[in-house]
């Protein structure tokens, strides 16, 4: 059994939010499309209360994004909703910093739950979230690959992007074009 991890395809993670990833809502068709195919479709969303440890304003390295029950941290509006199957909401505790959607959440007892033993990961953003999602999954003993297609890096440095997959890769996660 496959699913479709779609990390982080929030308002303030694509052009015009908070923590703006270049191109980030470029990866909302490929998205759809993933997930029409796949037979089990869980969505993450980063879901910081106010104040998040994780914010400049609290010494983190990031400006305030995706606060919960704000706009920014609503799903990109062009996500055809109706075919995800469910919503991990990850970055609640305010002391960690919540990248991978497995950290404090119910994410492998739910696809335990529903056989699944291989993931396709897309979403945002491929050298951060998108990273500790599928090195997670990786470690919970899933069979995981990435598509690049339907992913987008920050790269703070540039060249992230490439260290990301090197990682990935490494670990044993699959990264395709
Ligand atoms: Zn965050």
């Amino acid at each position: 059994m496959r699913a479709l991890i779609v990390v982080d395809v929030q308002n303030d993670f694509c052009p015009g939010g908070a923590l703006a990833v270049p191109d980030g809502d470029a990866v909302v068709e490929a998205v759809n499309r993933m997930a029409s195919d796949a037979p089990f479709v869980v969505a993450t969303r980063d879901w910081h209360p106010p104040g998040h440890g994780s914010f400049a304003e609290q010494g983190g390295p990031w400006p305030a994004h995706c606060v919960q029950g704000t706009p920014g941290a609503e799903l990109h509006p062009g996500i055809d909703a109706t075919q995800i199957d469910a919503i991990v909401d990850k970055g609640q505790a305010a002391e960690t910093e919540g990248y991978s959607g497995f950290e404090g959440t119910e994410l492998e007892r739910l696809l335990r739950e529903h056989g699944v033993d291989a993931v396709d990961i897309a979403g945002l953003a491929l050298d951060y979230c998108v990273k500790a999602t599928a090195l997670d999954a990786k470690r919970a003993g899933l069979d995981v690959t990435v598509h690049r297609d339907a992913t987008r890096a920050v790269e703070v440095s540039p060249g992230d992007a490439e260290r990301a997959v090197e990682e990935l890769r490494a670990a044993g996660v699959e990264v395709v074009d």
